[in-house]
């Protein structure tokens, strides 16, 4: 089956869509994304993802071109056309293409991009990767000062990526100039110790995850202790437990940080038991 995805107002097989050369998110990574997941075909926690696209769009003085409405139509419609069960919606919208490259910003009146398309993940909830956990490796945070706006510039968490994937490992956790952990390159990051979980501030360091959101408020519901302040390596390694969260991982557990293992070195029974409560949660309230 040929993938049907978005551009710009219409359904299109996926090889004959296009964007052009001058496309400011191409040639200036000027542009916003969000990745939301989708269980028994509905879309999970769209109403933060659609929020946070606005906000995403407000900071960067880009005029939103799709009302969330729209978005969660255009959503299900790809969904429907792609016959997804389980999986991914990946949502860009940039300036647009002002037909020639500057630096500066074109007038509000261009039209965005919108480009769209689903990826199919069969096994999304029952993850294998949730059962043995993550092994992360510690970098040094060195992305620009508002990794809070989800920009499509993401050379860096790209980078880090590749770090960890030399060093045999699945993630990296960045660290910042005060030595606390930011986040991971592409979900957020807590650890455990006793019936506390401790996870940084919201602040312009991180990303104000959806799933973060969702967690901490669940967490909180099931009479865990949620602490949000920076916690350093050396803390990770000596916690019970460690996880991250993203909207493509859920709650992953993380049993491992710069060779040392995490608690047991195994998923641990916090995590698991906010994985289990996010999905079912989240399943009551897909759309
Ligand atoms: N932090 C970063 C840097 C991310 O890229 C992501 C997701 O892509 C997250 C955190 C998790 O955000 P969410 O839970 O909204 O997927």
């Amino acid at each position: 089956m040929t993938r049907t995805v978005y551009v710009n107002g219409s359904y299109l097989p996926e090889d004959q869509a296009t964007v052009s050369i001058f496309d400011r998110g191409f040639l200036m990574a000027d542009g916003v994304y969000e990745v939301t997941s989708v269980l028994d075909g509905k879309l999970i926690d769209f109403e933060g993802h659609a929020i946070r696209l606005e906000r995403s769009m407000a900071a960067l003085d880009m005029t939103s071109p799709i009302t969330s409405e729209a978005l969660a139509d255009m959503f299900r419609e790809l969904v429907r056309l792609n016959d997804i069960d389980q999986g991914m919606i990946y949502l860009q919208i940039t300036r647009g293409n002002p037909g020639d490259r500057s630096f500066v910003f074109p007038d509000a009146s261009l039209p965005a991009t919108i480009v769209a398309f689903t990826q199919n993940i069969p096994n999304l909830a029952d993850a294998p990767a949730a059962k043995t956990g993550f092994k992360v490796i510690s970098v040094p945070d060195m992305r620009w000062g508002r990794v809070d706006i989800k920009t499509t510039q993401l050379l860096y968490p790209s980078m880090a990526k590749m770090m960890a994937k030399k060093a045999g490992v699945d993630d990296s956790w960045f660290v910042a100039d005060d030595g606390g952990i930011t986040e991971g390159t592409s979900n957020n990051a807590y650890i455990v110790k006793g019936n506390r979980i401790i996870t940084r501030q919201l602040s312009t360091d991180i990303l104000h995850g959806i799933t973060r959101a969702s967690v901490l408020r669940f967490a909180a519901e099931a009479q865990f202790e949620v602490e949000e302040r920076p916690f350093t390596v050396a803390e990770a390694q000596a916690a019970d437990e460690a996880f991250s969260t993203a909207a493509s991982i859920f709650v992953m557990p993380v049993v491992e940080v710069d060779g040392k293992p995490v608690g047991k070195g195994t998923p641990g029974p916090v995590a698991a038991r906010l994985r289990e409560i996010y999905l079912d949660e989240m399943r009551k309230t897909a759309i």
